[in-house]
């Protein structure tokens, strides 16, 4: 066993293979996988809960929305087509003369204010466009020509007997808006029209249910505001957006000083005008509430708690490979310490039959020489015996060396070989004559873009020649092939020496490194010679592969490096 070895065994009392560090960068990737597999599709499918639910909420705000700004243009829209009965009803009225004097005027504007307070003045319109008669709180209007005026000439030209204007200011330099009526009386194009505030208008919509969720403004075609809280704009202000004309009632969204705000919309039929409803409260003062809220806490605390369950399970299932580890080494040093003992029994079992060899044949030896026996020592016999025992005596020595070559790391001689050139020697040179008279055929598989290795070239041969010794007992007497194959991968190459021998069971596949293994007859096989190249080839850096089937034959592949390291 070499030295480094039995070091880190002693060294090792706990037979942990591993470092500490090892099992720590085990533990953390454990707590990965785990919470990736917990955690991961809780937070998964949290989000998307919420990103649904976001959707809906959204979805049912816009249509509460767009169903207030609905409502309120209904309700703007009855209170426009009652403002414009109560004119024409003034206009029709066969008792009504016309033009009518100031005080009839005066009694007409009492009249309005009594149904709604956004009158806030009236006047009468003769066929050239002068304001014949008036009454409310401008009097300076009076006898003013309105022919030039835009509401005048669409309600002349349209001929669709009402006008409600946008807001404007006028002559009288406020904001108001104009509701007018026209006939044709006597064949003359008269109007009767009234201004109206604004105001007033906008504290009757706020006044109607619905309005307190929301802001509540209107705009005209041109994105002017007609009506809007203070915070939002003054009338005729523009407004940051104009909702789209078709459809005339939606929803939609509006991106305000960089953020989004959802609105309603309702363009209204009479006037053109769009009813705008914004919610009252903003997003965010909302966002960490109710379900939401409740989502969010139960995700979270499922995280945490599947955190917890991570960490443990990967602190437990870490806890179990270690002792796992630790069982396998302790077993693996058992074994070892067992095989320490086949060893020992082999080595006995081994030395003692040449020992007991040497011993008759020396005691049989002495006896001839004592004189007391009488016989004569013929030459042949005894030069026979002296040669058992030399040969006995090779026979322990054989089996010292090639123990001492297992146990003890030797020093390499380290070259630069061509290993066909090891290969070549080892077959033509060193088992030629045996081969040729045999019935096996070697074939010679070579790469020949093999690099060359650095390595000890006695040893290799010893290696190759043990395998290949081998492989031609396996074959035996019958007709057989070895083929030896050579390739190169990376900083690798692979020796591989294949025969069509009798093959091994499994049993015996596990055991052909050991030393003293053998299925050889005594006297023919020892059993070190796969022990020994292992330990050889371990030296050299490199691994011993071994391939078998019963009945078919065997392959033994050496794996070795390129460079060594030294
Ligand atoms: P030995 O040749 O002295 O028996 P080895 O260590 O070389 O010792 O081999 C151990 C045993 O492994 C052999 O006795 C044989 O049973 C088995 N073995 C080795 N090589 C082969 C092979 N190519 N085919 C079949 N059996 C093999
Ligand atoms: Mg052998």
């Amino acid at each position: 066993m070499p030295a480094a070895e039995k070091k880190k065994t002693v060294s090792f009392a706990e037979f942990l293979p591993f470092s500490e560090e090892h099992y720590r960068v085990m533990r953390r990737k454990q707590v990965v996988r785990l919470l990736l597999m917990y955690v991961a599709p809780v937070a998964i499918l949290a989000a998307f809960f919420l990103i649904q639910y976001d959707a809906i909420v959204r979805e049912s705000k816009r249509l509460h929305l767009q169903a207030i700004a609905e409502s309120q243009a209904n309700t703007l829209e009855l209170f426009l087509s009652e403002r414009l009965v109560n004119l024409s009803n003034l206009i029709d009225d066969p008792r009504h003369e016309f033009p009518p004097t100031s005080e009839v005027m005066e009694d007409d504007l009492d009249g309005l204010r009594k149904n709604s307070n956004a009158f806030v003045d009236i006047g009468f319109f003769d066929s050239t466009g002068v304001q014949t008669s008036y009454a409310g709180p401008y009097p300076s209007l009076e006898k003013r020509n309105y022919r030039q005026e835009s509401w005048y000439k669409t309600l002349y030209d349209d001929q669709t007997g009402f006008i409600i204007t946008d807001i404007y200011l006028g002559f009288r330099q406020r904001p108001h808006f104009t509701i007018a009526v026209s006939r044709t009386i006597d064949g003359a194009f008269v109007v009767l029209r009234a201004t109206l505030a604004p105001e007033e208008i906008y504290n009757y919509l706020r006044s109607q249910t619905g309005s307190a969720e929301a802001i509540t403004s209107i705009v005209n075609q041109t994105g002017n505001y007609q009506l809007a809280t203070p915070r939002l704009g003054t009338p005729l202000e523009a407004s940051s957006f104009v909702p789209p004309q078709k459809p005339d009632v939606g929803a939609g969204e509006a991106r305000i000083d960089g953020r989004y705000l959802l609105y309603g919309y309702s363009w209204l039929q009479m006037a053109n005008w769009a009813v705008i409803v914004q919610p009252a409260s903003t997003d965010t003062q909302a966002f960490l509430s109710g379900f939401r809220l409740r989502i969010i806490i139960i995700s979270v605390l499922f995280v945490l708690f599947g955190f917890v369950v991570a960490v443990i399970r990967a602190r437990k299932l870490v806890d179990m490979q270690m002792e796992s580890d630790r069982t396998r080494a302790q077993l693996g040093h058992a074994a070892k310490l067992a095989s320490v003992g086949e060893l020992a029994s082999g080595i006995a079992h081994e030395i003692n039959n040449p020992l007991a060899v040497i011993t008759e044949e020396s005691g049989l030896l002495m006896d001839y020489m004592d004189p007391q026996f009488g016989h004569t020592l013929d030459e042949n016999d005894l030069h026979k015996r002296l040669s058992t025992i030399q040969e006995s005596a090779f026979r322990c020595r054989d089996i010292t060396r090639k123990l001492l070559r297992f146990v003890r790391r030797t020093d390499f001689d380290l070259q630069e070989h061509d290993v066909h050139d090891i290969i070549n020697g080892v077959i033509d040179d060193l088992l030629g004559p045996e081969i040729e008279v045999s019935s096996i055929a070697v074939e010679r598989n070579y790469d020949r873009s093999l690099p060359k290795l650095t390595t000890d070239s006695n040893q290799l041969q010893q290696v190759i020649l043990n395998i290949v010794n081998n492989a031609s007992d396996a074959i035996g007497d019958e007709q057989g092939t070895i083929t030896i194959t050579t390739s190169s991968h990376g900083n690798r190459v692979r020796i591989s020496i294949k025969d069509t021998g009798c093959g091994m069971i499994q049993e015996q596949l596990d055991k052909v490194f050991m030393p003293f293994f053998t299925t050889k007859e005594v006297g023919k096989g020892t059993g070190l010679g796969l022990s020994v190249s292992y330990g050889i080839v371990r030296g050299l850096g490199g691994e011993i592969e071994v391939e078998s089937t019963k009945g078919v034959g065997t392959t033994f592949t050496l794996v070795l490096p390129v460079k060594q390291k030294r």
